[in-house]
C-alpha cells in the first residue's frame, strides 16, 4: 500500500517522511487511538457521514475526548486530494489520545492524521474471479479485540493477516469461541442459501461495516431475502455464495474457504448482482 506524498497532521500539511510523533505517543506505545477509512470515487468521499458517525461511535467507546468537525476534516481531505493530485483513493483518519506514557490517560491532547492511500489495482481482478479465503480459529486472537469500535490496536487482525498469507489466502474469517462466523481480518462476511442473503449478527461483536449496511440497505430495497445470525462455519462452507465486504474492497466473491470449494456457479450469479447494485449507490 502506497501513502500519497502529502499528508495532514493535525491540520497542517506535511511529506509524509517527516518527523512527526513524540517517542511518547500513545499510538505507538499502547494502539490507543481509532480510525477510519473512507473510499474516494472520482473526487467525492464516499459515505462520509457514516463514516464520521462512526468515528465518533468509537471516540466515545474509548473515552477519548475531541469533538469531531466534518467540516474540517472534509475540507482536510480536499485539500490533500489537490495536493497529491490524485481522485481515486482510500483515505485514512487517524486519531489518537496524544502523548503520556503511564496507563491512565494525561490530560494531552488527541491528535488528528489524514492520508491518501493507494487502492490495491488487484481488486478488480478479485472481483472478478473470487479469492481464497481460510478461517482464522484462534478463539484468544479474537476475542480480546474491542468490540464495535474501530481501533488502531490492531493486533489480532494483524496476527490473522500472517496466518492467511501463510496459506496463499486473500482474507481470514474469525470464529469467535462459541464457533461463529465473525468477521473477515479487514472486512464483513456474507453468503447466499437457497436464494436468502446471510450475515453474521452484529451482537457477534464484529465491526458494524458501511459496506455491509449498504448491502443491507440493497436488500431491502430490492426486496432480496436476508437474515442476520449466528451461523457456524458448516453452514458458511455449504453455502451457494460466499462473498466479502469492505470500503477498499467493496464486494469479493470468495472461491473456497480452507480449500473447500464454495457453490458451483461461476461467476456466482447472487455476488456479482449485488456488486453491480453497489456500484450504482456509489454513482448516485
Ligand atoms: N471488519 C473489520 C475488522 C474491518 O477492519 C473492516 C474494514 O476495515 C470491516 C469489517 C469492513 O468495514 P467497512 O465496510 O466499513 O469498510
Amino acid at each position: 500500500m502506497k501513502v500519497y506524498r502529502f499528508i495532514s497532521y493535525n491540520f497542517k500539511i506535511f511529506k509524509k517522511d517527516e518527523k512527526l510523533f513524540s517517542i511518547e505517543h500513545r499510538g505507538f506505545n499502547y494502539g490507543d487511538g481509532v480510525y477510519e477509512t473512507l473510499r474516494v470515487y472520482d473526487g467525492r468521499i464516499f459515505a462520509f457521514k457514516e463514516h464520521l458517525e462512526r468515528l465518533k461511535k468509537s471516540l466515545d467507546i474509548l473515552k477519548i475526548k475531541f469533538s469531531v468537525n466534518e467540516k474540517k476534516i472534509e475540507s482536510e481531505i480536499m485539500k490533500l486530494l489537490k495536493l497529491n493530485r490524485v481522485k481515486n483513493c482510500a483515505v485514512r483518519i487517524v486519531i489518537t489520545r496524544g502523548n503520556g506514557l503511564g496507563l491512565p490517560p494525561p490530560k494531552g491532547k488527541p491528535d488528528v492524521s489524514i492520508m491518501l492511500v493507494d487502492i490495491d489495482k488487484k481488486i478488480e481482478e478479485y472481483q472478478k474471479k473470487g479469492i481464497k479465503v481460510i478461517f482464522i480459529e484462534n478463539p484468544r486472537l479474537y476475542d480480546f479485540s474491542i468490540r464495535g469500535a474501530k481501533t488502531v490496536n490492531f493486533l489480532p487482525n494483524v496476527l490473522g493477516s500472517i496466518e492467511f498469507e501463510k496459506y496463499g489466502a486473500q482474507e481470514g474469517i474469525f470464529i469467535t469461541k462459541e464457533g461463529f462466523v465473525a468477521e473477515g481480518t479487514t472486512s464483513n462476511v456474507f453468503f447466499v442459501k437457497d436464494g436468502v442473503l446471510k450475515t453474521p449478527h452484529l451482537d457477534i461483536g464484529i465491526l458494524a461495516g458501511i459496506t455491509r449496511k449498504f448491502i443491507l440497505d440493497i436488500a431491502k430495497e430490492e426486496n432480496i431475502p436476508f437474515e442476520e445470525g449466528f451461523y457456524k462455519k458448516e453452514e458458511v462452507l455449504s453455502a451457494d455464495e460466499v462473498f466479502i465486504s469492505s470500503t477498499t474492497r467493496e464486494i469479493v466473491p470468495v472461491v473456497s474457504i480452507n480449500d473447500k470449494k464454495i457453490g458451483n456457479k461461476k461467476p456466482p450469479p447472487f455476488t456479482l448482482f449485488l456488486l453491480s447494485l453497489f456500484k450504482k449507490k456509489i454513482l448516485k
